[in-house]
């Protein structure tokens, strides 16, 4: 680069968000809600690499869907090998437990979270890099299993304040059997419909017609309810499971729709398939998603494995949560004290005094003044903290043993404590009162 060159800037890569402090609170406390949920229902978290083969997601997502033929993130190696970002977790979940053995003669519940890549078009609820919490169940068959993932997800919904936001959609894809068949009738509708076709339906016509059901152009809307239901068509078993769900949802006091077009947008599922959706984000309407995929194990090289799971966009529920006005105060994490050496020479004593402080009240966010600064810029900084108390330490406190209590906040006169019964006057303050 010439000297004269103005050098850009390099910024973050389109569709790739950076998540700032004042959001990753709003996060972290989405993904406490999830990880304590987690633990009440006893699944376990599984971590897999970001990387996989790309023959991975080929196979299982399935050749013919968007994300194979136009969303992964593809690149070779130094080896020549063809790697891809992952742009989903169930492919990732079920190769690392059938290679770690944990399919074998059992039953798992497992989750994940993570980041997930596609190549999309950005917009809002719609990036590049996005982040997903997954559940995945292998070993179980019955609807039992099936009810269980929804009801997690509806309990999340509750302790979020969603419940009354979101909506259940439920269909059934049958067997494969069952799909193939369907597929004929819905082949011949759409050949006695071609005109209505746009031309992304008519080159999934050959290979994955179900997948027109799904389409969101308006010009073919009325076509697509006309056509033949697939769940009209199910198998016995299927019908029977399928019934045996809606059963245990409706005892269970769960509200869903049935939606015949539902058929979501990866190969593997069958039988079950539902998706909790919701009006308040535009077109990005889905917020969770999932089904069964009794065959995917088996398709990867495994023994044959029913399975049934979902994965929910986590920017999607954090966008809902700031739409509707649901973010807790909890979830805003403010700073309780500032602690703050008024001159150099309190520093030290500053210091340990905080660290006795944590010790004492491990759940006090204390955050100590550094780096100097006049006194009227050392109280612009206390201020600016958010916290809700500042404790002063100057000439005068070193010299008594004390130390001021400055109400930030609120109309209220500093009040002096002794030293050693500071910890013991800030523990009401977490508890939400005043302190003593
Ligand atoms: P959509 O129809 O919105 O493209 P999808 O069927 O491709 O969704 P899944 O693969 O089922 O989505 O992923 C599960 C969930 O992950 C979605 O319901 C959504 O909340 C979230 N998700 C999927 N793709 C993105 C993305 N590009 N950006 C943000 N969130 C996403
Ligand atoms: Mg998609």
């Amino acid at each position: 680069m010439s000297k004269t060159a103005t050098r850009k800037k390099i910024q973050a890569i389109r569709g790739m968000n950076d998540l700032l402090p004042e959001q990753s609170t709003l996060w972290q406390y989405f993904e406490g809600k999830v990880q304590a949920l987690m633990r009440r229902y006893g699944y376990a978290e599984i971590r897999t690499p970001i990387v996989e083969q790309t023959a991975l997601f080929a196979r299982s997502i399935g050749e013919v869907t968007d994300i194979v033929e136009k969303e992964m993130y593809t690149f070779e190696d130094r080896n020549g090998d063809s790697l891809t970002l992952r742009p989903e977790g169930t492919a990732s979940c079920v190769r690392a437990a059938m290679e770690h053995g944990l399919l074998h003669n059992q039953t798992q519940r497992l989750w994940y979270q993570g980041p997930m890549f596609r190549y999309e078009r950005p917009q809002k609820g719609r990036y590049r890099q996005f982040h997903q919490i997954g559940v995945e169940t292998f070993g179980l068959e019955g609807p039992d299993i099936d009810a269980e993932v929804i009801l997690l997800s509806a309990r999340l919904w509750r302790e979020l304040g969603l419940a009354e936001h979101v909506t259940l959609e439920l269909n059934s894809l049958g067997s494969s059997e069952a799909r193939a068949a369907y597929r004929d009738t819905l082949v011949a509708y759409f050949e006695r419909h071609h005109d209505l076709l746009d031309e992304d339906s008519r080159r999934r016509l050959g290979s994955n017609p179900l997948r027109i059901l799904d389409s969101k152009n308006p010009a073919m809307a009325e076509m697509l309810a006309g056509a033949p239901k697939l769940i009209d068509h199910l198998d016995d078993a299927s019908r029977e499971h399928f019934e045996a769900l809606c059963a245990i949802l409706d005892s269970a006091g769960i509200d869903y729709v049935i939606n015949p077009r539902l058929v979501r947008g990866l190969d593997y599922y069958g039988r079950t398939v539902f998706e909790w959706t919701t009006t308040a984000l535009g077109s990005q309407g889905t917020v969770c998603a999932g089904g069964r995929y009794d065959g995917l194990v088996e398709q990867l090289g495994g023994k044959p494995t029913p399975a049934v799971g979902f994965a929910m966009g986590i920017e999607r529920l954090i966008l809902l949560l700031e739409t509707l006005a649901l973010v807790p105060e909890a979830a805003l994490d403010e700073l309780d004290v500032y602690l703050l050496p008024m001159d150099d020479s309190a520093t030290g004593t500053a210091l340990v005094l905080a660290e006795q402080l944590r010790e004492a009240l491990p759940e006090l966010r204390l955050q100590l003044h550094c780096g100097g600064g006049s006194f009227k810029s050392r109280i612009k900084k206390a201020d600016r903290s958010g916290a809700r108390l500042a404790l002063l330490l100057g000439e005068d406190e070193l010299a008594q043993g004390q130390v001021t209590l400055k109400f930030l906040r609120e109309e209220r006169d500093q009040q002096r404590l002794p030293r050693e019964s500071l910890a013991e006057g800030l523990a009401p303050l977490l508890a939400g009162g005043n302190p003593a």
